[in-house]
C-alpha cells in the first residue's frame, strides 16, 4: 500500500521559521558537516525528512532538535540553500507548541496582533493587581522602604506566589508531555535496546547521564564545539555566540538566587551595603543579563551571522525583555545609594510586572528550552550508556 504523505505538517511549519526544505533533495551534506551530530545521534537531515514525509509526531519527539546549537554550519554548506539549521531552529519552536496543550505558544509563534494583545493584556493585569492596594504616589526621596510602601510587600509578595503557581503548573504539564513524547520516540541510529533490559532502569547510567547534562549546562561543551566550527578568524571572545549565552545564563540564575536570598534573609525594605553578598551577586549577574541582551540585541540588528539573520518577534521579544528588566533592576538598585525621585516608583512596578510576566509564558517562548534542552541532552546519553552497556 502507497504511504500518504501529509503536506499540511510542512505548510504548518513554514509559520515557525524562514527555510525551505522542500527543496532538499537529502544528500546528507548537512548531517556530514554538523559539528555536533554523531553516528548513533544524526542530525539534521532525518528531522528534515520526518517534516517532509509529514511525521509530525516524530517532528516533534526528535531529542537531537535540543542538541543543536544552531552554529548554521549546515546552513551554509547546503548545496539547495534549504537553510535545515533554520529548520532545527523552527522545529524546536514546532515543538514548544506541540508539548503545550493550551495553544498560547502555537499563536504567540504565528500571530503578531495575538502577541501583542496577550503581552497587553497580562502586563495591564499585573499593573491593575500591583497597584490596586496603593496608598498612593511615592514623594520626596523615594527609598526602597518607599516603593514597597507605595506598591505594598504583601501585594508583590502573594501576586509573586499566583504567579509562580500558575507557571510551574504550566512547565509541569508542558514538560510531562514532552517526556512522554521523547521517550516513546525511536532510539537514534538504531540504538535500541533489548527488551528485557529496557524494563530495568540503571541508576548508575541515570546518574551518568546527569553528570554529563550537567557538565554541558555549566560548561557549555557542546555549544563551544559548535561555536568554534566557524571559519577563521574567529570572533573575538566577548561577542562569540556561546558567550553571550552563557552571559544571559548565568545572569539570570544570579538574579533568581540573589532575589532568593534577599526573600529569605533580608526584611523588606532595609538597606543593605553594597558590598553585601546577596546585592554583589545581583550587581554582577544584573551586568551579565544586560551585557549578553545588548550583544544580542546588537548582533540581530546587524545580522551578524546566520543565527542572527532570521529574528521573529518572539526572538525580539524575549531579549527586550531580558534587557529591560536588567535595566530596571539596576535603576532600582540606585535607590538605596542615591537621591531619586517619584520616577522611580513607575520604574519600579514596571520592572515587577515585566518580570513576573516573563515568568508566566517561560512554558510558551523560546525560554522553555532551560527545561527541555537539559532534559534532551539526559535522555539521549541515558539511553546511549544503556545501549553501549548491553
Ligand atoms: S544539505 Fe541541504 S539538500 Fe542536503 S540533505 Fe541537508 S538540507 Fe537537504
Ligand atoms: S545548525 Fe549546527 S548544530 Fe544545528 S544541525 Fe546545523 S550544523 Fe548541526
Amino acid at each position: 500500500m502507497a504511504m500518504r504523505i501529509d503536506t499540511t505538517v510542512l505548510r504548518d511549519m513554514k509559520a515557525f521559521g524562514a527555510f525551505d526544505i522542500s527543496a532538499c533533495f537529502n544528500c546528507g551534506n548537512c548531517t556530514a558537516v554538523c559539528p555536533l551530530s554523531q553516528d548513533s545521534v544524526a542530525f539534521p537531515r532525518r528531522m528534515i525528512r520526518y517534516a517532509q514525509l509529514g511525521q509530525k509526531d516524530d517532528v516533534v519527539a526528535s531529542r537531537e532538535l535540543w542538541l543543536c546549537y544552531y552554529c548554521a554550519e549546515c546552513s551554509d554548506t547546503c548545496p539547495r540553500q534549504a537553510e535545515p539549521g533554520e529548520f532545527m531552529a523552527a522545529a524546536r519552536r514546532y515543538a514548544i507548541a506541540g508539548f503545550d496543550p493550551t495553544t498560547i505558544a502555537r499563536r504567540l509563534y504565528r500571530s503578531a496582533t495575538f502577541t501583542w494583545s496577550l503581552l497587553a493584556v497580562v502586563f495591564t493585569a499585573l499593573l491593575v493587581i500591583l497597584l490596586a492596594g496603593s496608598p498612593g504616589w511615592p514623594t520626596g526621596r523615594v527609598t526602597s522602604e518607599a516603593l514597597l510602601t507605595f506598591v505594598p510587600y504583601e501585594t508583590i509578595h502573594w501576586l509573586g506566589i499566583g504567579v509562580g503557581v500558575a507557571a510551574v503548573t504550566l512547565a509541569v504539564v508542558t514538560t510531562v508531555n514532552m517526556l512522554w513524547a521523547i521517550s516513546r520516540a525511536p532510539a537514534p541510529g538504531g540504538l535500541g535496546l533489548p527488551a528485557r533490559q529496557a524494563e530495568v532502569f540503571p541508576l548508575a547510567a541515570a546518574l551518568r547521564a546527569l553528570r554529563t547534562t550537567l557538565v554541558e549546562v555549566v560548561g557549555h561543551s557542546r555549544y563551544r564545539d559548535c561555536d568554534t566550527e566557524k571559519p577563521a578568524p574567529p570572533a573575538p571572545l566577548p561577542v562569540r555566540r556561546w558567550f553571550v549565552h552563557y552571559s544571559i545564563m548565568t545572569g539570570m540564575i544570579g538574579l533568581a538566587l540573589a532575589t532568593a536570598l534577599d526573600y529569605f534573609f533580608k526584611t523588606p525594605g532595609s538597606y543593605v551595603p553594597i558590598w553585601s553578598p546577596a546585592r554583589l551577586l545581583g550587581t554582577v549577574a544584573g551586568a551579565l543579563l544586560v551585557y549578553g541582551a545588548t550583544v544580542a540585541v546588537v548582533q540581530r540588528l546587524r545580522k551578524a551571522d546566520k543565527y542572527s539573520s532570521y529574528s521573529l518577534l518572539s526572538d525580539w521579544l524575549f531579549l527586550v525583555f531580558l534587557w529591560a528588566i536588567g535595566v530596571t533592576g539596576f535603576v532600582l538598585e540606585l535607590a538605596d545609594y542615591a537621591t531619586l525621585s517619584s520616577w522611580v516608583g513607575v520604574v519600579f512596578v514596571v520592572h515587577i510586572a515585566l518580570a513576573m510576566e516573563l515568568i508566566l509564558l517561560l512554558p510558551f517562548t523560546k525560554l522553555a528550552h532551560i527545561v527541555y534542552r537539559p532534559i534532551a541532552i539526559w535522555f539521549t546519553e541515558f539511553r546511549r550508556l544503556r545501549a553501549t552497556s548491553a
